[in-house]
């Protein structure tokens, strides 16, 4: 089937694993992942790559979560390693072409190979996004224009590996293989780097990195989905596992949330209308949240056209963003309410939160006047004989006034303090 063979024959064709692992069991199950799925995907495309003429080889170093580092860090862990693992793959295809999609030059490209630089992820891991950018350097996702198993750039057989991929082969050709995943974890203190079995939990991964209590936990990014039970929560050879995040006590969900959905909308192809419009929906509706003017029933509205877009938007992306959104409704709810109801971000992050809220004392204003002409933005209304008052939805908070006061009448309110609803007279509240 192959045209040449090297690294150990194709790390001995995949595995050999063309049936299920005999033993079924969960464990077995989890621990053969890439074997039993992606390796499989990846093995139907060599043999069909390999079968036919013209066949293209795609080193895609740029579908990550953005900002994860993660194809960075396999790059620097063991470039030249990949090298040689692109080049048995392109020898065993017969690859006339090979592109390396990165967004920076790279030391280690194959002999032959065309560079081409992108900047970020095209629509995250959907290879006919990455293909179509390629061809034409607009973004575009085209899921179902592609015949599987190899049918890609310009329309050739086409292998699409990542850099995980390239060292998976290389760990293969070595004795006593076992099945691992190379994860980031970030918590508060930083980031680490851990390459555990899969089938370990994230409970288990967040446990030896020191974050055994976190508030919340993301497993991988804007395609992943936050989890209220890590120890259940088993990794595998997905993309959603390259990073796990645990959030502690100084990090506002909401907010975090809304970055998110933020960056699905980025990175939305916009060619389906359900991710084109629910993407916009869900980044408004988390960063109304974070500004102080979300409402109970907008986490309804999350609950409900998230599985909407989940069934019906063309790619995995647009599934699984709107499946992040709505997992972090379930997890994050209590602190979304806080934001909602009683309008407070208990991590302090959202700055609308913590405005500070100037008021005129009623007790001690004379009506002199003297604040007016100090504030730019015309907040304070008053008039002779009257107290004065500060429009809150016009105030900016600068303070400019205080010092204006004489009567030292301006403060920043704690509650205590009881302003009138309208213009009042002087001595009559
Ligand atoms: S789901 Fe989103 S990213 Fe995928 S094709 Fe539709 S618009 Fe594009
Ligand atoms: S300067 Fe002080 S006393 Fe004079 S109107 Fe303003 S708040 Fe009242
Ligand atoms: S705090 Fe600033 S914006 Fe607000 S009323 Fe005073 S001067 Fe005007």
């Amino acid at each position: 089937m192959m045209k040449t063979a090297d690294l150990r024959d194709l790390a001995a064709w995949i595995m050999l694993t063309d049936a299920p692992a005999p033993d079924l069991s969960p464990e077995s199950a989890k621990k053969a992942d890439f074997l039993n799925r992606h390796g499989q995907n990846l093995k139907k495309q060599i043999e069909d790559a390999a079968s036919r003429e013209e066949a293209v080889l795609i080193i895609d170093l740029v579908s990550e979560e953005p900002g994860s580092g993660f194809n960075a860090e396999l790059t620097e862990r063991a470039g030249e390693r990949m090298k040689a693992a692109a080049a048995a793959l392109a020898g065993a295809i017969g690859a006339e072409k090979i592109i390396v999609a990165a967004p920076e030059d790279i030391s280690w490209a194959p002999e032959g190979a065309e560079i081409v630089r992108l900047e970020c992820s095209p629509v995250l891991r959907e290879d006919s996004a990455l293909f179509h950018i390629l061809e034409t350097g607009e973004l575009r996702s085209c899921p179902l224009d592609r015949a599987f198993p190899s049918q890609g750039y310009k329309g050739l057989p086409t292998v699409t590996v990542g850099a995980e991929d390239l060292l998976r082969l290389c760990a293969m050709a070595e004795p006593g293989y076992t099945e691992t995943k190379i994860v980031i974890i970030r918590t508060g203190d930083g980031a680490s780097v851990a390459e555990v079995p899969t089938g370990t939990t994230v409970g288990e991964l967040l446990k030896a990195a020191g974050a055994d209590a976190p508030k919340g936990v993301l497993a991988g990014g804007v395609t992943g989905t936050f989890t209220r039970n890590p120890e259940s929560c088993a990794i595998g050879t997905g993309s959603m596992f390259d990073s796990v995040r645990a959030f502690g006590e100084k990090d506002c969900m909401a907010d975090q949330t809304a970055r998110l959905m933020k960056q699905a909308l980025d990175l939305s192809c916009r060619k389906c209308v359900l991710c084109r419009e629910g993407s916009w929906h869900m980044a408004e509706i988390f960063k109304g949240i974070t500004e102080g003017k979300g409402k109970k029933e907008d986490l309804d509205m999350v609950m409900d056209i998230g599985p909407l877009i989940t069934a019906g938007a063309f790619c995995s992306f647009g599934q699984n963003m709107a499946a992040c959104a709505v997992s972090s409704v379930e997890c994050n709810r209590e602190e979304l309410l806080t934001h909602i109801v009683k309008k407070k971000c208990p991590a302090g992050v959202c700055s609308a939160f913590s405005k500070k809220t100037y008021v005129i004392d009623p007790a001690k204003c004379t009506a002199c006047g003297d604040c007016i002409d100090e504030c730019d933005e015309m907040a304070i209304e008053g008039k002779r004989k009257f107290i004065h008052m500060i429009d809150q939805d016009m105030c900016t908070s600068c303070g400019k006034c205080v010092s204006a006061c004489d009567e030292e009448a301006i403060v920043v309110n704690n509650g205590s303090v009881k302003v009138p609803k309208k213009l009042t007279k002087v001595g009559k509240f």
